[in-house]
């Protein structure tokens, strides 16, 4: 195969079409807050792989620490025996917790096996079966993680049944209450803690209910921050009922937010915390941490897998933890998200584009602008944009797309009309000025 465009189209007819791609072309290299196609096609880069990549790709030191460990053991099975690079990301990670009782980790390779190691964790330790879930939640495509995602249909059409003992309360978040979106995040925690109440009640009693698992950043479920107290209040009945609290950080997590994990912000002790994505900048894996107390009732062998934290992708965490407080990442992380909520909210208020716009969300490098729809519903609830109706659909998804054309990856999210900005945690300031004027000039093409 010779040319990059016929390489593309051998893609096409070899891969499966269960995947869905945003761009055409074979991506060939990656440096910083950019990637090169095969074609030479530079582009910015506003997804960082999904929100992996949060140093940027290739970054120097989480390339070094890989390609070192790669000549000393890429492998070491961990029933057969611990490696350094493991327990010197422990070392390292320990400091980082977001609550100080975090002290048992079990390394996996991806964020849903990291969910279903929780949730096999919680039934085990409780003796309970059923887990309480969150609306638009996003937990992974295995059978457990798949059971708990409640974002959109396509992950799990035709393939029920499920794992059972799967119960869902809705999330914070305006559109899934019908509330216009400047509804106080006291009335909508005071309703989805209402709704637990009932659920606990009606549906699932507390002697039966395993876990309660949450994103503190609803992700694909539109890009939400939880409010403090609706967490605190989960952390109550949690407390009440002897009920397990899972926190999913997978995406939030790794300075995304501005701090180490997004649940720091309210104080709240996770009785497990998952991690993945940013931990390793692009390698495979993913973290489950919970406290001794607690793992050690778990049977030796009970947990496990064949690369579950493989030594490469160990030595690329330590560099990633190492890198964040030699390169001040969280600061830059706060300093350009200023400038990205600043840039998204001047746009709210711009005169032609503020129709157009329903709300500018999320927290850090993880923002959301979400566009009027008339395939939202909960839009025609915002008496602050009356011509929501007018607009025509697939807003997001046409403003992505036109982004792409003129240089910068850029992502959609949710059932609803959702843009989500993940651009590196270390972009420059110049990086994000030009992302958000390709940005601009995109959405000003799409609604003219
Ligand atoms: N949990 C959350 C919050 C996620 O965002 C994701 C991935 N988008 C997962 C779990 C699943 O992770 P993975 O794709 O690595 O299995």
């Amino acid at each position: 195969i010779s040319s990059p465009a016929s390489l593309n189209d051998f893609g096409k007819q070899h891969v499966t079409k269960g995947l869905a791609r945003i761009s055409d072309g074979v991506m060939a290299r990656g440096q910083g807050s950019y990637v090169e196609y095969l074609d030479g096609k530079k582009m910015l880069d506003f997804t960082c792989g999904i929100g992996v990549t949060n140093l940027g790709h290739s970054h120097p030191k989480v390339s070094k620490a890989a390609a070192e460990q790669c000549m000393n053991i890429t492998h070491v099975q961990c029933s057969i025996a611990f490696h350094e690079p493991y327990l010197r990301l422990i070392e390292k990670l320990l400091p980082e917790m977001p609550h100080r009782s975090l002290d048992s980790f079990f390394f996996w390779n991806s964020g849903s096996e990291a969910v279903e190691a929780a949730i096999k964790m919680a039934r085990v330790l409780t003796g309970r079966q059923n887990i309480i879930t969150m609306q638009g939640a996003y937990h992974g495509r295995t059978f457990g993680a798949m059971a708990v995602t409640k974002s959109k249909t396509v992950y799990s059409d035709g393939v029920a049944p499920l794992m059972p003992g799967v119960f869902s309360i809705p999330y914070p978040f305006w559109h899934q209450l019908r509330l216009p979106p400047s509804t106080p995040s006291s009335v909508l925690t005071d309703e989805c803690l209402y709704q637990l109440h009932l659920l606990l009640s009606q549906q699932t009693s507390p002697k039966d209910t395993a876990a309660i698992i949450i994103e503190p950043v609803l992700g694909e479920g539109g890009y939400v921050p939880a409010p403090k107290e609706f967490l605190e209040g989960l952390r109550a009945v949690c407390d009440q009922h002897g009920i397990l609290l899972i926190v999913d950080e997978v995406q939030s997590g790794f300075g995304r937010t501005g701090e180490m994990f997004f649940i720091e912000e309210s104080g709240v002790r996770p009785d497990i915390l998952l991690m993945a994505k940013g931990l390793a900048n692009g390698f495979p894996l993913s973290g489950v941490v919970s406290r001794k107390e607690l793992t050690d009732k778990l049977a030796p062998g009970s947990m496990g897998g064949t690369y579950a934290g493989n030594a490469v992708s160990c030595a690329a965490a330590c560099a990633v933890v190492d890198a964040f407080r030699e390169e001040n990442i969280l600061q830059n992380v706060k300093a350009r998200s200023q400038e990205l909520f600043a840039f998204l909210n001047d746009l709210k208020q711009d005169q032609t584009l503020a129709q157009y716009i329903l709300d500018v969300r999320g927290r850090g490098l993880m923002a959301a602008m979400e566009f009027a729809s008339s395939e939202a519903p909960g839009a025609e609830f915002d008496p602050a944009t009356p011509k929501a109706l007018t607009v025509k659909k697939g807003i997001a998804s046409r403003v992505a797309k036109k982004c792409i054309e003129k240089g910068m990856l850029l992502l959609t999210t949710s059932v609803y009309e959702v843009i989500r900005f993940i651009p590196p945690l270390n972009i420059s300031q110049e990086d994000m000025k030009k992302g958000c004027e390709i940005f601009e000039e995109s959405l000003r093409e799409v609604v003219r």
